[in-house]
């Protein structure tokens, strides 16, 4: 495997500093993308990548280990922002891709993007953990409003925000001519993926096209930082990282020459996973499978004509409810129905975590000032 890389970071036209922080350290790559007040973003982004920089990807599963080690960045973000006041509740994105032999493995926090162009084709590899990217799979907004919605930044996800991060992680086969993009949100939230297709596609030099990306992004308004790696293969049967590794211990086989095999990026639809997860809950581990279930579920509903976060999922099985009240509000339920994205609030809006269920409710707090203010 012989790759190539270009990367390019920039502050962007209308930002005082730059939060990103990118890693090239072939065979791992990664872009992050910090968030918080004072100077946390910045810190967080170069902390967690700092953080991974000791990966060797010599482990056998190279996968779980990459994924373990975006856990391992996400207790660091949190542990420094937990000993620092002024870094308090900051976090970041991580995407990171590990190119290996025939494969890369891509594991994922966030709303930075890989993706793959491939015979002039751009794939998005990755998916957005945003409200808004939830808000569309659950068919409450277009994919066209959600690209102009002006919360569009919140995450669903992030790494050094909770005590535990659930990370995407997949595998895709790789050719040689495939070009891999890592993002950050400043060059997405610019660039259409087409126009960012066609500098990929016409500009052969990686360090050129992650210059012009950039130039693009800034072009376009630059309204955010904008970093991009971009790693071309050029070879996928030369194996030189048998050579590299330091103090390798390898002992197993070269990589096989037939394909590996892919899995797909997940596509999460919370509405088929809820129900095929209780299915399998009843069948498998009855009652107290699905107790057991709804206990890592949050939601936002109503409680009192009041819009509220509920721990548990929004259904009854047998007449008996499975979720409680984890915090009230003082928004008034009437009102969010009222606005199209939160029509559907009384049937229960579903959210991976605590944080996310409040990033909602912040949201339809945000929603209400300018129903009502405009
Ligand atoms: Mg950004």
């Amino acid at each position: 495997m012989t790759v190539r890389s270009g990367v390019r970071t920039d502050v962007g036209r209308a930002r005082g500093r730059n939060e990103d922080a990118y890693l090239v350290r072939d065979p791992l790559f990664a872009v992050a993308d910090g968030m918080g007040g004072h100077r946390g973003g910045n810190v967080a982004s170069k902390v967690a990548l700092e953080a991974m920089r000791g990966f060797d990807g010599t482990d056998t599963d190279s996968a779980s280990a990459l994924v373990q080690d975006i856990r391992t960045a996400n207790e660091t973000v949190l542990a420094r922002g937990e000993a620092d006041r002024d870094l308090r509740g900051m976090g970041t994105t991580i995407t990171a891709v590990l190119v290996q032999g025939e494969h890369a493995t891509i594991a994922h926090v966030g709303d930075s993007r890989a993706y793959r162009l491939r015979d002039g084709e751009l794939e998005q590899l990755t998916e957005d953990h945003t409200l808004v990217h939830q808000l569309v799979e659950e068919g409450r907004i277009t994919a066209d409003q959600a690209g102009h919605h002006p919360q569009r930044s919140i995450l669903t996800r992030a790494v050094g925000v909770e005590p535990s991060v659930d990370v995407d992680e997949s595998t895709i086969e790789l050719r040689s001519g495939d070009r891999l993009l890592l993002c950050t949100d400043g060059l997405t939230g610019m660039l259409s993926d087409e126009a960012i297709r066609d500098v990929l596609a016409s500009e052969e030099d990686p360090q050129g096209a992650s210059d012009r990306l950039v130039e693009a992004a800034n072009a376009a308004g630059g309204d955010d930082n904008i970093t991009v790696v971009v790693i071309d293969v050029l070879d996928v049967s030369a194996h030189p990282e048998e050579a590299r590794l330091v103090g390798d211990a390898r002992t197993g086989p070269p990589p096989a020459s037939q394909p590996a095999p892919v899995r797909q990026p997940r596509r999460w639809r919370r509405a088929a996973i809820l129900t095929a997860a209780l299915v399998i809950a009843v069948l498998a581990a009855g009652w107290f499978g699905v107790r057991a279930y709804a206990n890592g579920q949050w939601y936002v509903g109503i409680s009192n004509g009041h819009v509220a976060i509920y721990h548990g999922i929004p259904v009854r099985v047998l007449g008996l409810r499975l979720s409680h009240v984890a915090a009230t509000t003082d928004l008034p339920a009437a009102g969010a129905e009222q606005l199209e994205p939160w029509a559907g609030i009384h049937d229960g809006i579903t959210a991976a975590s605590f944080a996310a269920a409040q990033a909602i409710v912040d949201q339809i707090r945000a929603d209400l000032a300018s129903a009502g203010g405009g």
